[in-house]
């Protein structure tokens, strides 16, 4: 077996990948606007009631429209995988990792569209349609490799006369509910940990990014996943979401979402309900307030770059986004001028055509909430860059910056999921640290800095599940920097991690005298 490497990302400056992405937009172009049923059982149902997924660039532009599982659909969903378990428990752990890496061999010969398909649905610009395509394939081939490392168990001791053995066995059905801000890569990843660890699986994906899940569907359709083992229900939270969290037959939940629905559904799945068997267990990646601090000794350059990387690529809709940075103060006013400078050359526009740095916020919703927050910032700080949003043809807010914040102020502690970052100042590096240390979150953080000790005293206390030196804090890759955050950021797991698929499965000790 190849050794796990993380996909590479492309070079949009290259005139044949430029080429590539136009027929891979071309390609999305053919399909726009068909309907799109339930996969129940490979069943295909179609609903009357449907969700449009539409192009936040161009509102009026509809990517599909998709049906929506009623309680209904979702029971039988669960009989379904409830039954599918009892084979696909016994399948052989190779043949499961196999089919990941089927899929990841056609999503990579589908790479273009599935890129394009993020750029129109999602309105990622080229360079992040790219690296969700990627990161999705990464958790394929990894969690494919993680599963044949896993399958023989961990070695126990034994005593003279007896076989001790410690092996991992699949839970059974898991309820899988993904965000739209990586509708393919976090999509995916959280549907073949269960699938590949032999559980089965309803999978309820963002209604914002419906169109995507379903072409993964039949990505693993087509990679040889029996009918039955990942079960497509998409559908109003309000209809099924409470029912499948509740479901006395769900045995795990594992949600990447906000932090209001991930404490819900956590709450919930620890009530017992009469006829339930297990305990649930409960895998949530929620929000982040994400800081970069800045020390005093340190390449201010590079400081406002990762700032204005951090905080506005995919319009700082990342749970990892720089949505605060705390400077110290001998350095304050030359970084924040640097951090102006930069954001004031930002584009904002159609990502279609790779012009723009910035595309448009997902919907409506997430754009009236950000224009709050603008207004919020303006009372707590001062405005300095941006403020302003676009709305005729699609979702766009400029990049935004506040200055002169207090390290409590709204603007500094609330998840905004938005272009808006506040700055803050700080006597000193520990009382940097302290600051960006004061939210309910620990997703990531970065510290700029060239001074040794202050770079190990952020390693002992900056509480951040992923923690970057001397770079910006967004972009963690599969396998290589395993994702996941402290506090209200969610469960402590760690997306492309060693120890993932380890929370999809339960550890069974059999002892046996020779
Ligand atoms: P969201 O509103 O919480 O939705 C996430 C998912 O939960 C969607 O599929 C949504 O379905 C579903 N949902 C909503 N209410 C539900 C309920 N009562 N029961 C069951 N499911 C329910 O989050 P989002 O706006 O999609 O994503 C942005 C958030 O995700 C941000 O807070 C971001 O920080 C976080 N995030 C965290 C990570 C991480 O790894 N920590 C990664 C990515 C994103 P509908 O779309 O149908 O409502």
């Amino acid at each position: 077996m190849i050794p796990y490497k993380h996909e590479p990302f492309t070079d949009f400056t290259v005139a044949e990948n430029q080429e590539a992405m136009k027929k891979g937009l071309e390609t999305v172009n053919n399909y726009l606007g068909q309907d799109y049923p339930l996969i129940i059982g490979g069943e295909r149902i179609m609903t009357e009631d449907k969700v449009r997924s539409y192009n936040p660039s161009k509102k009026d532009e509809t990517i599909g429209y998709i049906s929506k599982a009623t309680q209904e659909h979702a029971e039988k969903a669960m009989a379904v995988a409830k039954e599918t378990f009892e084979t696909w428990r016994k399948s052989s752990p190779e043949f499961r990792a196999d089919v990941l890496f089927r899929a990841a061999a056609i999503i990579r010969r589908r790479k273009w569209e599935f890129s394009a398909l993020l750029i129109k649905e999602a309105g990622k610009p080229w360079n992040e349609a790219d690296a969700d395509t990627a990161e999705a394939i990464d958790f394929l081939e990894f969690y494919g490799r993680e599963m044949l490392r896993l399958k023989d168990g961990v070695k126990v001791e034994s005593r003279p006369g007896e076989f001790n053995r410690y092996d991992y066995i699949p839970l059974g059905v898991g309820v899988v509910i993904s965000p739209w801000n990586f509708p393919f890569a976090i999509m995916a990843g959280t549907t073949v940990a269960p699938l590949v660890t032999g559980n089965t699986v309803l999978l309820k994906p963002s209604s914002n990014t419906l169109v995507v899940a379903y072409k993964f569907m039949e990505v693993l359709e087509e990679a040889g996943m029996p009918k039955g083992v990942v079960n497509f229900i998409p559908g109003s939270s309000r209809d099924i979401g409470d029912f499948i969290v509740d479901h006395v037959d769900t045995r795990f939940i594992s949600f990447t979402g906000s932090r209001d629905v991930g404490v819900h559904i956590y709450e919930r799945a620890a009530k017992v309900h009469e006829g339930q068997l297990n305990l649930k267990r409960v895998i949530a990646e929620m929000g982040g307030k994400d800081t970069i601090v800045v020390d005093s000794e340190a390449d201010l350059e590079l400081a406002a770059e990762s700032i204005v990387k951090s905080a506005f690529g995919f319009s700082g809709q990342k749970c990892s986004a720089c949505s605060r940075a705390i400077i110290v103060e001998d350095v304050y006013d030359e970084v924040v001028a640097k951090v102006k400078e930069k954001t004031e050359k930002l584009t904002v526009g159609n990502t279609e055509t790779n012009e723009h740095f910035m595309g448009p916020v997902i919907d409506e919703s997430s754009l009236n909430k950000i224009k709050e927050y603008i207004e919020i910032g303006k009372q707590e700080g001062e405005l300095l860059v941006g403020g302003t949003t676009d709305e005729e043809e699609g979702h766009f807010v400029h990049p935004t910056v506040f200055v002169g914040l207090n390290h409590d102020d709204r603007i500094m502690q609330e998840e905004i999921f938005g272009p808006v970052v506040g700055i803050a100042k700080a006597k000193d590096f520990t009382e940097a640290i302290k600051f960006a240390n004061n939210t309910d979150y620990g997703l990531t953080g970065a510290v700029i800095t060239n001074n040794r000790e202050h770079l190990e005293e952020a390693r002992r206390d900056f509480m951040v599940g992923n923690l970057y030196f001397n770079r910006g804090c967004t972009g963690a890759i599969v396998g290589y920097q395993p994702f996941g955050g402290f506090k209200m950021s969610g469960t402590d797991s760690k997306a492309g991690g060693p120890d993932y698929l380890v929370l999809h499965m339960q550890g069974r000790t059999s002892s046996e005298m020779l």
